[in-house]
């Protein structure tokens, strides 16, 4: 069958290139654009403690108003910024409005436990992400201890000595760690030991089919195990129901972050949220 296929399939696959390339080009182009006219925007989605009942924190999430198509999201350009470098700049100014907003929000008296920003791999690849660090904080006027990064498995996986090295020292500055997505990548366990990470974002892959998959309350349930043994707290992504909550409350889960406690807020509005938290019963 592959014999018999193979030149339409060889035409096929350069045809799909080809779109691909074309679309890659043409979102290359729109977001050297956006970057020039500033037309990205930062969400907050709060981040709940199941016991406490406090919000934890709260995470940065990009969003790109294009003025000619409307609202894009993250998943239409992220992977494209990161092959193309450009989520270098794009990086470097979500770091600094985070900071930013952080530093009203601890200005105006509200316990909003920390700002979450999302890091590529290529920021520490390609860039020295550190730089940027200490310049938003020192730009804001933000203690480090406010700040957490959002690691995924792929930045552990890249030449381990100098991220340890960057890890390590941002650490001393009393920045937070957490690895998002936790459970879909392939980090060894033995990282977890040599990155001194202190939260696990447990995938919403696995939240969301808990109340039915034995197999996905299985590796939550482990995942929450591992997170405590080290010594490490665990939060579940994408938690959308009371009925995936109460599991995760009997699994010892720490914290919860999705649609069931609140949406992304847009910065404009986490002061007033902040100020009257919805209450959950349970
Ligand atoms: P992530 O960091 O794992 O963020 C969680 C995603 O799940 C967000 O999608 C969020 O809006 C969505 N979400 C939250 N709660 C729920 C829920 O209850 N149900 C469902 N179905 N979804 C929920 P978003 O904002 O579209 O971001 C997608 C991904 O894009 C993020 O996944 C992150 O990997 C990346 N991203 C977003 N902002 C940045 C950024 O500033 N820098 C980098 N490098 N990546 C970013
Ligand atoms: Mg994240
Ligand atoms: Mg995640
Ligand atoms: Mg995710």
């Amino acid at each position: 069958e592959a014999k018999q296929g193979g030149r339409n399939t060889y035409r096929f696959f350069n045809q799909q290139m080809n779109i691909n390339n074309q679309k890659y080009m043409k979102v290359s182009a729109d977001l050297r654009r956006a970057i020039t006219n500033q037309e990205f925007v930062l969400h907050y989605q709060p981040q709940y403690h199941i016991l406490t009942k406090k919000i934890v924190g709260l995470e940065a999430l990009i969003r790109w108003q294009d003025p000619y198509i409307g609202m894009r999201s993250p998943a239409e350009f992220i992977s494209i910024a990161e092959e193309n470098g450009l989520i270098v700049p794009i990086g470097s100014w979500v770091i600094s409005e985070a900071c930013k907003d952080a530093k009203k929000w601890l200005d105006s008296g509200l316990d909003f436990g920390r700002v979450a920003v999302n890091c590529s791999a290529a920021q520490f690849r390609l860039h020295d992400i550190e730089q940027d660090i200490i310049f938003a904080l020192t730009h804001s006027g933000l203690p480090a201890r406010y700040l957490e990064l959002e690691l995924t498995e792929s930045i552990l996986l890249q030449k381990v000595d100098d991220v340890l090295g960057t890890l390590i020292r941002l650490k001393n500055y009393g920045i937070h760690l957490s690895i998002d997505d936790f459970g879909t990548g392939y980090s060894s366990l033995a990282y977890l030991q040599q990155f001194r990470v202190d939260k696990l974002k447990i995938d919403q892959s696995f939240i969301r089919g808990i109340t039915e998959q034995l197999d996905h309350l299985a590796i939550v349930q482990a995942i929450i195990q591992l997170a405590h043994g080290m010594n490490l707290s665990a939060i579940a992504e994408g938690v959308e129901s009371e009925a995936v909550l109460e599991i995760l409350k009997d699994l010892g889960c720490d914290e919860i972050q999705g649609y069931l406690f609140s949406r992304p807020l847009p910065a404009g509005k986490v002061i007033e949220f902040l100020q009257r938290p919805p209450v959950m019963i349970y």
